[in-house]
């Protein structure tokens, strides 16, 4: 699944090719994704310029002056720009640029969205439900300790399914959050609200510290995800510690690294160094 790094990753790539171009073509070949995308869509954005592209948790977002296309690459799905090969059975959008710059939209397992937030209709895109629920982005200067240690006072979830529910700190993921907390030897079991200030410092240092490793790496390898120019990203192979990791030797001290499921989702951590019992007392 493409994470914010990955998305990160996309937005810079994709940014500069398409800012201050002009939509000659919206192609759609499968209206079928996670919702129906909207008929009218290629009407609204044909001949309209994208002023430019910025990234909201793990959504793209292309601004035009009446709107913004809003999109979300689901499970398994990428961007990639091409020139003229033709469309395989999953490259189901394709937008193309005055200039003949080609972006196509690949995703087999139909998950990905492509939505239109219209600013005279639907207000600012801050009201639109999608991002109304949205957490702080992990590198808001508005993400604080005592903002985080506020936020978790009442959470009796635990700290690993906060995170990945992305209402306090939005886009880190499960892959993201395993690394953060083993950084910051933070059980994952444990209740958010057993969190200490001097926890949330450093669990948001180990956050932006893993983000920022994985973008300087060029994301993940997990499933499908490729960057617009078809490389893959290295980051689990590189620098996780204790994602898929499951029964090797903990590079900090040697333990077993536990592979668990909280609410369906794989978990990786050390039993020694994010000890839940020192945590508690
Ligand atoms: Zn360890």
């Amino acid at each position: 699944m493409p994470e914010l790094p990955e998305i990160e990753l996309l937005k810079r790539e994709i940014g500069p090719r398409i800012q201050n171009k002009t939509i000659l073509k919206f192609k759609i070949r499968n209206h079928k994704l996670r919702w129906p995308i909207l008929a009218s869509l290629p009407k609204i954005i044909t001949d309209k310029n994208v002023i430019n592209c910025s990234r909201r948790g793990k959504y793209l977002l292309f601004h035009f002056e009446h709107g913004v296309q809003i999109i979300h690459l689901g499970m398994s799905g990428s961007l990639q720009f091409i020139t003229n090969e033709p469309p395989g059975k999953h490259d189901h959008i394709e937008w193309t640029f005055n200039d003949s710059t080609i972006l196509r939209m690949n995703d087999p397992r139909r998950f990905g969205a492509i939505l239109w937030h219209d600013i005279k209709n639907d207000g600012t895109l801050y009201d639109n439900k999608i991002f109304k629920n949205l957490g702080l982005e992990p590198f808001s200067r508005k993400l604080t300790e005592q903002y985080l240690y506020n936020k978790l006072s009442n959470k009796k979830k635990s700290i690993k399914q906060i995170l990945l529910d992305g209402n306090i700190v939005v886009g880190i993921g499960n892959i993201y959050s395993s690394e953060s907390l083993f950084k910051s030897k933070i059980n994952p079991l444990i209740s958010a609200s057993k969190l200490s200030i001097s926890d949330c410092a450093k669990l948001i240092l180990c956050i932006r510290e893993t983000l920022c490793n994985s973008i300087k790496s060029g994301g993940s390898t997990i499933r499908n995800y490729v960057s617009t120019s078809g490389q893959s990203g290295n980051y689990i192979k590189n620098h996780a510690s204790v994602y898929g990791r499951n029964e090797l030797p903990c590079n900090v001290c040697g333990f077993k690294i536990i592979k668990i499921k909280q609410s369906g989702r794989s978990t990786y951590y050390c039993p020694n160094c994010q000890n839940v019992d020192k945590k508690i007392t």
